[in-house]
């Protein structure tokens, strides 16, 4: 467990700059037989609960807010959010107050992640799933002038921002292919924008059916077409967000026993699947490099009943 002392000192000077994250070199027949070539960019070494990309995905949204002398940060989330986790600790950190606005009603008992941000101080307001649909209504109601605004999971361009900075962690030019999980899209949006022309990024959507997605990403770079080397795989969902299946958590187990690679189940689980069943299908060139980012969510593997 990372010293919750040197992590603060490190995020008050940069907080992009985290010793623990490294490289991870994948060796599997499956690559081999392909040549082709995995390495992993572990930011979810970063902390133990806060996940990867959230804090690269913060950084701007936070230094804003204090530019523009806001006491507090108030974002959205579900129970299990990793959002949540990272915004709640990040705010505790930077001397802000967290306020998060929570999917559905108040449980009786209160997830992990929720006790987590509770416990880094974080006020939660539960709303019920129907008025949740409705951000602009519910920042209506609160009408606090000093309160910062972030949208659920860190959409936006100060998000974008922080996630250009992902790649500096690694000497990512080596690379062809840049892989990662895709939720709102604005890690993938970072990654395309800090990468270089003749590299491919590809995510892997972890929604179903997720159409907006590629606008969405279009958007956020300011471009009118998604580029050609960009591509949104919307496949490897498992059922939907959140949803798992028995096929996903026994390849999670055999990747942490072969590799010592933890996954989480929303994200990065679905994304290392895709990897290797895309490499298998010779999705890839022979003597393609990959990258695949590691973003994080651990915390929320606590969500699944033994
Ligand atoms: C939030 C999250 C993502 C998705 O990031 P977006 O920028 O919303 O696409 C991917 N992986 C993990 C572990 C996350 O927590």
């Amino acid at each position: 467990m990372q010293n919750r002392h040197q992590i603060f000192l490190q995020h008050k000077n940069d907080s992009l700059t985290f010793p623990p994250v490294n490289t991870q070199h994948i060796q599997a027949d499956w690559l081999a037989q392909h040549n082709v070539s995995l390495d992993v960019l572990r930011l979810d070494k970063i902390h133990p609960v806060v996940s990867g990309n959230k804090w690269f995905k913060l950084k701007y949204y936070l230094q804003d807010a204090k530019e523009h002398r806001k006491t507090t940060i108030a974002t959205f989330g579900g129970a299990w959010s990793n959002h949540i986790a990272a915004t709640a600790f990040a705010c505790r950190e930077a001397d802000l107050k967290s306020v998060g606005i929570i999917r559905g009603e108040k449980p009786q008992w209160l997830s992990a992640t929720l006790q987590f941000a509770e416990g880094e101080g974080m006020e939660l307001h539960f709303v019920s799933r129907t008025d949740y649909r409705n951000k602009a209504a519910i920042i209506d109601s609160f009408k606090q002038p000093d309160w910062y605004w972030v949208n659920e999971g860190g959409y936006g361009m100060f998000g974008v921002k922080g996630a250009a900075g992902i790649l500096s962690f690694t000497d990512a030019a080596k690379y062809t292919h840049i892989i990662a999980a895709v939720g709102t899209g604005t890690m993938l949006a970072g990654l395309l924008r800090s990468s270089k022309e003749e590299q491919q990024v590809i995510g892997i959507s972890s929604l179903k059916g997720n159409t907006a997605l590629e606008q969405q990403v279009m958007q956020l770079v300011g471009e009118d077409a998604l580029p050609s080397r960009c591509t949104i795989v919307h496949d490897y969902h498992f059922g939907g967000y959140g949803k798992v299946t028995k096929e996903l958590i026994d390849f999670m187990d055999t990747v942490v026993k072969e590799h010592a690679l933890p996954l989480d189940i929303v994200y990065t689980g679905k994304t290392f699947f895709a990897i290797k069943d895309l490499v298998q299908k010779e999705y890839f060139a022979p003597g393609s490099k990959l990258l695949m980012i590691h973003s994080g969510g651990l915390q929320g593997n606590s969500s699944v009943k033994p």
